[in-house]
């Protein structure tokens, strides 16, 4: 079972996850939680290069290296762990791409799907979460998590708009893989939604 979750900074992907992640402890899963970029130690260094260069990273070259990360990661981490009949919970996956740098940078989402497709040999989640969230809200609840605020701020409200826009559009396009949650609503109100969820899943 493959399981990803998107959404925006300060969105609490970390924090759902460890729900998740204790989630499928109690049912006795073996889960491997990872994330992209920086799931394994090849990536560790381009998320470095990815979240502290200064500035003159070309909006292509970042597609590049944020695709370079993923192949590596699935290919070494994901793919086995899957084969071996573990479930995966995976912070950021395709659709952060083709909402950040497809949108955000403007580079096109087909364009980014398919370079993220080739990347991956079209691995897909068989469920992804996304964690909604108001750009304006999250900027507000980031305030103690310095290098998250630092991207959120460096960049202007515009991009974090399109982004959102483009995680809901692609939502919309695939609603059988998709759970989209509002986490403007109380923390435990959605741990509840994506547990309820997951839950189904696991008794497919
Ligand atoms: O959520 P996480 O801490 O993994 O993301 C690190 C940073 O990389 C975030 O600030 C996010 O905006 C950015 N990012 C990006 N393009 C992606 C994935 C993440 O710009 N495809």
């Amino acid at each position: 079972v493959f399981i990803t979750l998107e959404g925006g900074d300060g969105a609490g992907k970390s924090t759902h996850a460890a729900k998740l992640e204790a989630l499928f402890a109690e049912h006795g899963r073996e889960v491997v939680r990872t994330r992209e970029p920086g799931g394994t130690e090849l990536g560790m260094q381009l998320r470095q290069i990815l979240l502290h260069h200064p500035g003159d990273l070309h909006p292509r070259a970042e597609a590049l290296i944020f695709a370079a990360d993923r192949a590596h990661h699935i290919a070494s981490v994901v793919r086995p762990a899957l084969e071996a009949g573990k479930v995966v919970l995976q912070d950021r996956y395709i659709d952060s791409s083709v909402a950040y740098q497809g949108s955000g940078r403007d580079l096109g989402p087909d364009e980014i799907r398919s370079l993220s497709e080739w990347a991956t040999e079209g691995l897909q989640p068989d469920l992804t979460i996304l964690l909604d969230l108001d750009p304006e809200i999250a900027r507000s609840r980031m305030q103690n998590e310095r290098e998250g605020l630092d991207r959120l701020e460096s960049l202007e409200l515009d991009f974090h708009r399109r982004v959102r826009e483009q995680f809901l559009a692609q939502a919309v396009a695939a609603p059988e893989r998709y759970l989209v949650v509002d986490v403007s609503q109380p923390l435990e109100t959605v741990a509840e939604r994506i547990r309820s969820r997951v839950i189904e899943l696991l008794q497919e």
